[in-house]
């Protein structure tokens, strides 16, 4: 064996959608080492997902990454890797998603016209649609 090559072992990776084979450094705690960009990309650290606004959801880390810090010490790192696959936005919905649904809850099955009010989700109709409907019941009720 080449003494100046790393000592890999080739390990699969599950990230909720995708099996990644990749090679590893080993396995610490029954979760692949990976080095410094060495990890399937779809697999980031708690502060990498931070960045691009997701957080880990809950999920268990698939992996770990260790890698040195250059400055001050030279110490080594461990972080968990999460896929991104499984973790979740950490803003709200963007505006435009909020307004198309609200007006799917506004807009009546019968008439298609959207209302200023959130229609029953029981019916989905509009009040005059409802009450066109059920007029004549009403009469013979009275
Ligand atoms: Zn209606």
């Amino acid at each position: 064996m080449n003494p100046r090559r790393r000592r890999q072992v080739v390990t699969t990776v599950f990230d909720g959608r995708t099996h990644h084979v990749a090679l590893c450094r080993g396995e610490r705690d029954g979760l692949p080492v990976f080095g410094w960009g060495e990890a399937p990309s779809t697999l980031l650290t708690r502060s990498q997902l931070r960045e691009v606004g997701l957080r880990p959801n809950g999920q268990d880390p698939l992996a770990l990454l260790v890698f040195r810090h250059v400055k001050p010490y030279a110490r080594e790192t461990v972080a968990e890797l999460f896929s991104v696959e499984r973790a979740a936005a950490k803003r709200p919905p963007v505006p435009g998603q909020l307004d198309r649904a609200m007006e799917a809850r506004r807009t009546c099955v019968d008439c298609s016209e959207v209302q200023d009010y959130c229609v029953p989700t029981s019916t989905r109709q509009c009040w005059a649609c409802f009450e066109g409907e059920h007029a004549g019941r009403v009469e013979v009720a009275a």
